[in-house]
């Protein structure tokens, strides 16, 4: 069964008014490099579709949460995903290539909540706004708490002259 298959046959024989849908379903392979959407994460698409001359227009809201990690201190991080599509369906056998198509009278939206999922996955995770991130002399997660590691942030045009002085 494809959760996010949608049955146009009534659409496209009667174009005058929108058909509407609200599925719920999980996807496969939403990944980037440092985040994800689960595959058991529920994935919820609401919208409408509408019959125009070139096929049919879909107008939906995808929702989900993505999980990874922190790319500062390397802990989980995860968010929500909510974002608006608006595609055009050309039927199968027409129009460009790279353009969605539906077959005959089913409209599978897969492809298409797979493409802008991963469009919003987050390409640099971070668990907060302000994480404080790792340090970088002891590993010490900065966000529990301070290290003993001497901050050495004095300019180093700085550090000759004070070991001269210090010599
Ligand atoms: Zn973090
Ligand atoms: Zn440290």
């Amino acid at each position: 069964m494809k959760p996010f298959a949608v049955g146009v046959t009534k659409l496209l024989r009667d174009t005058s008014s929108p058909l509407y849908f609200d599925l719920q379903g999980t996807i496969k392979d939403a990944f980037v490099t440092f985040s994800k959407v689960d595959e058991d994460e529920i994935v919820t698409v609401k919208g409408l579709v509408e019959s125009v001359h070139q096929g049919l227009l879909v107008n939906a809201v995808i929702q989900t949460r993505w999980q990874g990690s922190c790319v500062r201190c390397l802990e989980e991080a995860s968010g929500e995903i909510k974002v608006q599509v608006r595609e055009l369906f050309e039927p199968q056998g027409s129009g460009e290539d790279d353009s969605y198509h539906f077959d005959g009278e089913i409209l599978d939206l897969t492809e298409l909540i797979k493409d802008f999922i991963v469009l919003e996955l987050p390409v640099v995770p971070l668990c907060r706004k302000d994480c404080k991130g790792l340090c970088a002399t002891c590993g010490q997660n900065l966000n529990e708490g301070s290290c003993s590691c001497i901050k050495d942030d004095i300019d180093p045009r700085w550090g000759k002259l004070r070991s001269l002085s210090d010599g």
